[in-house]
């Protein structure tokens, strides 16, 4: 099968221009080899690449092509499959757009076409083209540090080992992870995440439990999970609590619970933060709402968690506007190289920017996802690569420092 991909990438300041048409000359003769072709852009910064050929042999060459070290930011803009090969000379030209005039850079690009129908613009990969020489994107193109660019040093200071007796000898217990703004070197919110007593996962303490007990066993479960927090020091932090979303609509007086448990144990709901997921909601979204609604009445925040990971999250954000959007780790993982996941978050953002919603990242483990998603405008972030959750207690939080300031 005929497959296409195209990517863009940043070349490296110190590698010299010269050396360009030697890199190509090389390439070239390994994508022959391999019945690759297409063509080459550069724009004096940026490459653009369009690779056509054999599925196997397209991915084979763009995983060389994301190792070589002259260029760096290689984003994958597209993945599809064609009928025939738009451009089909042997060997991937290099096409270099300063050495043409604006108005003719485009025709001139068009004129390696080999299709045999003339080339149009119906055509994904065309209009990916045609934006690279119009430099339409540009604004886009966040050109994150390289990776090593920054140091994470974990402060030990706030980090708290409250050890299983903080748990009470319940048959459960929570684990706490930051949720943190790196470059303030703030802690914004501790989320409390349900545990066996063993620190296993929250799955395997459900899963032990009769279908009809969860949504009550859910939610009597953050009586402790406010009684641990309390213990652990509050102080200037929210708390994030999760909660089944049918936990709200099924038991009775679940808001009064909550309440009570609440300033049983000295908080206020100001400080708490219920995270939901999309699951279940929009079933049942009248129930649902009224049980936000007394939510918000009585002070409390909603997140909706693990936006994006979910089948209703457009539609439910149309029906119900939470305080917070927490981005599911499936769109954050390797970010900084996906174009598509790029352009998801730049619209989730605008989204949230127009309605007032602030974001969270979820499950950021690579220090380039953080960068990439700090010049997207993000500000808070919760993931192992600033501290995994810790059970009964406070973890310590590894805070990203500059390497290098003046380079
Ligand atoms: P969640 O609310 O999205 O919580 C974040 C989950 O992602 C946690 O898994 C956390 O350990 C994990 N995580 C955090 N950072 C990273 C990262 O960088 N990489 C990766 N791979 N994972 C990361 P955990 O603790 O296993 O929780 C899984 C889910 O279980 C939670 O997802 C939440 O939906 C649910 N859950 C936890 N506690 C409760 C609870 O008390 N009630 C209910 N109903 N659900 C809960
Ligand atoms: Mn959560
Ligand atoms: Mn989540």
């Amino acid at each position: 099968m005929l497959s296409t991909l195209i990517y863009r990438s940043h070349l490296y300041d110190d590698v010299p221009m010269k050396s360009l048409k030697e890199l190509v000359n090389k390439a070239n003769k390994f994508n022959e080899l391999l019945g690759v072709t297409g063509i080459l852009l550069f724009n004096g910064t940026h490459f653009f690449q369009l690779l056509e050929g054999p599925e196997e042999a397209v991915s084979q060459i763009y995983d060389r092509i994301c190792e070589d070290k002259r260029h760096h930011n290689v984003v994958q803009l597209m993945r599809d499959y064609a009928p025939a090969r738009r451009f089909g000379n042997a060997g991937m030209e290099l096409f270099d757009l300063t050495k043409y005039d604006r108005p003719s850079v485009l025709e001139a690009v068009l004129d390696k076409g080999t299709s045999k129908y003339q080339l149009t613009y119906d055509d994904r990969a065309l209009q990916f083209l045609r934006s690279f020489v119009e430099s339409k994107e540009r604004e886009n193109y966040f050109e994150i540090p390289l990776d090593g660019s920054w140091d994470f040093i974990p402060d030990t200071s706030r980090e708290i080992d409250g050890g299983p007796a903080l748990a009470r000898q319940e048959a459960f217990s929570f684990a706490f992870q930051p949720i943190i703004d790196p470059l303030a070197l703030e802690i914004v919110s501790l989320e409390a995440l349900i545990r066996t007593p063993e620190g296993g996962s929250p799955h395997e303490y459900f899963a032990q439990l009769p279908q009809e007990d969860i949504y009550e066993a859910d939610l009597k479960a953050k009586k402790l999970a406010f009684a641990m927090a309390k213990n652990l020091g509050m102080e200037g932090l929210t708390l994030s609590i999760n909660l089944l979303p049918m936990s709200l609509v099924m038991v009775p007086n679940a808001v009064e619970f909550l309440l009570q448990e609440i300033h049983a144990n000295g908080l206020v709901p100001e400080q708490i933060v219920v995270e939901v997921t999309e699951n279940e909601v929009i079933s049942r979204i009248d129930e649902f709402e009224t049980a936000i609604r007394q939510l918000k009445s009585a002070g409390m925040s909603l997140a909706i968690d693990d936006f994006g990971a979910g089948s209703a999250g457009l539609l439910l954000l149309a029906r119900i506007q939470p305080d917070t959007i927490k981005i599911d780790r499936s769109l954050i993982s390797d970010v900084h190289k996906s174009g598509p996941k790029q352009a998801i978050l730049q619209a989730i953002l605008k989204c949230c920017s127009a309605l007032e919603i602030s974001v969270i990242a979820e499950g950021v483990e690579k220090p380039e996802e953080w960068m990439w998603l700090e010049s997207a405008g993000i500000f808070n972030f919760q993931g192992f690569l600033f501290a995994r959750p810790r059970l009964n207690g406070i973890p310590a939080v590894a805070w990203p420092e500059k390497l290098n300031p003046l380079g």
